[in-house]
């Protein structure tokens, strides 16, 4: 999980005016009173879980609840579905109850300055794990430990090393991990708590610990396995990968070509960054069949509201993460996460071992509203207490070790939206999703309340339009409840799409509407024919650099921050931004040639240079067009060929044409760029 947020997001946070006035609400650290009244009808809510079928036996429902110590130190409070209060072992058995048979808790090994200060996102450290699992272990309750091997938070963006072994050899760092797991395993398992599943690392993807290479990072994992081994025989050991786009087949190789002796190939899956559920089922049964090892979802999660409860702005928002979403933001739209993503990994078969939600207590120390009465001391109270315990996602203290992320963006929780529990931590009815998959649950008789309209679709002149359709839409039932609706398209309709241009084309439901009388339920789509490239691979949609001749790894075809589709060019540099990625064709037949771009980004300075250059090599005469970036994700395009004042460039059959993009910036630039087209006018 991505545990930052945008300055900018927090600042954007802050201007969001709440739908409630909030008069009158206590401001001391007890009553809760506030998120009361924001939340009760959240509360009141209670979800639709269809039953699925084909959970294997052994399956285990999960969440990671790390940050349950701090911020009940903190003062948070928690309570059940009737309203009472939830002391550690009630909050734990609550878990048990609504349907949870495991829990998994992070463990830093030194989460600590030089003074002692908590380095925040929990402080969780073999203690906290200790503490938090002799509780779990009383409610029943499996445990997990996912072990970083670092100070602080490790994901595909950093895996830093623990300040203890910086100055080791990786011989040296494999016998420190070694003998670090077996102790802190040891504490847990002297406490009696109940370890069944090891995690060596954390979306370990890009590296572990601050080893890079396949063959360090193997040796780790091998070290960590081995402590496993010896003192819980009997529990499984996992390795964790961030996202199932990325390459998995791959990483499952390289586990078996380093004979790593681990039980459980895990993932992330974020639906907001980790791609379809299609893709999730169909990788991880993959990994499965090759490998004969178990499968698991270890995070995932989804907001019930767009709002921010602790004045620290939110991973999901408003302004991020919030497009086209598959599900509502409400409280059936997490139960309906739940269920699609614990379906989807079902359906990989017998291999499939779980699925576990990502801090569902996670919530506000305190309900702050930016407008409601004192909003500035709950925030600031807020504030000390995500230093003084440790309840924010970083503390100040982490300044040091980790002066880039927590150093600037230090604060609260960026989740707090994503709970399983309302700002005031009663229990949502989310929460016991774990429970009625098992059963089903059904709330009340339900209605189509709206169709929720299809993204609109892009393509090139000449594609066949069928490989663009979608074949299904969303629609949203009275509960919010968001379900999939086989559609028909108007062929006749289809067929009148001749030319370059923009399109609305049509289908019918086939299938059977929730509180409907019958009647045919058509659904628009808007459709932008494209024209025909002359480029290859101007939409980087083929992955990699196919087309390209790109001067400098500083920039290269990722899926970082597309425009369209999964992949643009992308660059970042440490120095200064500078590199061209080139093209050359021959025309085809007499004609003018236009092109258009698209770039966004953003920190290249002024007088930065983002252009594309296209050259008649026959004639001699180019032109050129640019854009000045503007910030994430604030895409600008080119405007044609007029910067140049000519309107297009001339050709005739034969010639030869150059396309050029030139990028130079300042050191530290960084954006992408997409949908580059050459074509004829
Ligand atoms: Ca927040």
């Amino acid at each position: 999980m991505k545990k930052k947020t945008l300055s900018s997001v927090l600042a954007a946070a802050l201007i969001i005016s709440s739908v409630l006035s909030l008069s009158g609400c206590g401001n001391d650290n007890t009553t809760p009173v506030c998120a009361d009244m924001l939340n009760t009808a959240d509360r009141e809510i209670s979800v639709s879980v269809a039953k699925i079928d084909n959970l294997p036996s052994d399956f285990l429902m999960g969440a990671d609840v790390s940050s349950y110590l701090a911020i009940d130190k903190s003062g948070g409070k928690y309570y059940d579905y009737d309203g009472k209060e939830l002391d550690m072992d009630g909050f734990f058995t609550l878990l048990k109850t609504s349907g949870l048979d495991i829990v998994r808790f992070r463990v830093w090994n030194d989460p600590y300055d030089e003074k002692g200060r908590g380095y925040g996102g929990g402080n969780c450290d073999t203690d906290a794990a200790v503490t938090m699992g002799t509780s779990a272990t009383k409610a029943g309750l499996q445990i997990m430990i996912d072990f970083h091997y670092s100070d602080f938070w490790a994901d595909p963006n950093k895996q830093m090393t623990p300040k203890a072994w910086q100055a080791m050899s990786d011989s040296e760092k494999e016998s420190a991990l070694e003998s670090y797991t077996r102790e802190s395993l040891l504490k847990l398992k002297d406490a009696g708590v109940n370890v069944t599943i090891v995690s060596i690392g954390n979306e370990t993807d890009n590296g572990m610990s601050g080893g890079t290479g396949w063959a360090e990072k193997c040796a780790l994992y091998s070290a960590g396995s081995r402590a496993v081994r010896e003192v819980f025989p009997d529990a499984l050991v996992a390795i964790h990968y961030s996202n199932p786009e990325h390459d998995y087949v791959k990483y499952a190789q390289y586990l078996t070509d380093y004979k790593v002796d681990y039980d459980i190939f895990g993932t992330s899956y974020y639906p907001y960054w980790h791609g379809t559920l299609e893709n999730l089922t169909s990788v991880m049964k993959e990994i499965a069949d090759i490998t004969g090892k178990r499968v698991m979802v270890l995070e995932t999660s989804w907001a019930y509201t767009l709002e921010d409860g602790d004045g620290n702005g939110n991973t999901v928002s408003h302004e991020e993460n919030s497009d086209d979403p598959y599900y509502s933001f409400s409280v059936q739209g997490q139960a309906d996460e739940i269920s699609s993503v614990t379906q989807a990994i079902a359906d990989v078969g017998d291999a499939a071992l779980g699925c576990l939600y990502w801090e569902p207590a996670w919530i506000p120390v305190k309900y702050y509203n930016p407008t409601g009465r004192d909003a500035a001391k709950i925030l600031e109270s807020n504030k000390k207490a995500w230093e003084k315990y440790g309840s924010g996602w970083a503390s100040s203290y982490a300044s040091a070790y980790d002066p880039e992320d927590a150093g600037v963006y230090y604060g609260g929780s960026a989740v707090d939206n994503q709970a399983l529990f309302d700002f005031g931590g009663h229990a949502l009815d989310s929460l016991n999703t774990f429970r009625y998959m098992r059963e089903g649950h059904e709330a009340e008789e339900l209605t189509l309340s709206q169709i929720i309209l299809p993204a609109p679709i892009s393509f090139e002149y000449g594609e066949d339009i069928h490989d663009y359709l979608p074949m299904t839409v969303r629609g949203e039932l009275d509960n919010k409840q968001r379900i999939t609706f086989n559609v028909e398209w108007d062929e006749e309709e289809l067929a009148s799409f001749t030319g370059v241009g923009e399109y609305t084309a049509h289908c019918t439901i086939i299938d059977e509407i929730p509180g409907g009388d019958g009647t045919p339920r058509k659904v628009m789509l808007k459709v932008n024919i494209l024209p025909e490239n002359l480029l290859v691979n101007g939409d980087m949609e083929s992955g990699d650099a196919t087309g390209w001749t790109i001067s400098d790894p500083m920039a290269g075809i990722t899926t970082d921050d597309p425009y369209r589709g999964s992949y643009s060019l992308h660059f970042w540099s440490e120095g200064q931004v500078s590199f061209t990625a080139s093209q050359n064709i021959t025309a085809d037949k007499d004609g003018e040639l236009v092109f258009s771009m698209k770039a966004q980004g953003g920190d290249m300075g002024d007088g930065h240079v983002v252009k594309a250059v296209v050259t008649n090599e026959t004639t001699g005469v180019s032109a050129e067009g640019s854009v000045t970036l503007a910030g994430w994700q604030k895409w600008q395009e080119t405007g044609s060929i007029s910067d140049a004042g000519i309107a297009a460039l001339s050709v005739s059959a034969g010639d030869k044409v150059t396309f050029e993009i030139v990028v130079s910036g300042s050191a530290g630039g960084w954006g992408t760029i997409d949908d580059v087209f050459l074509s004829y006018q």
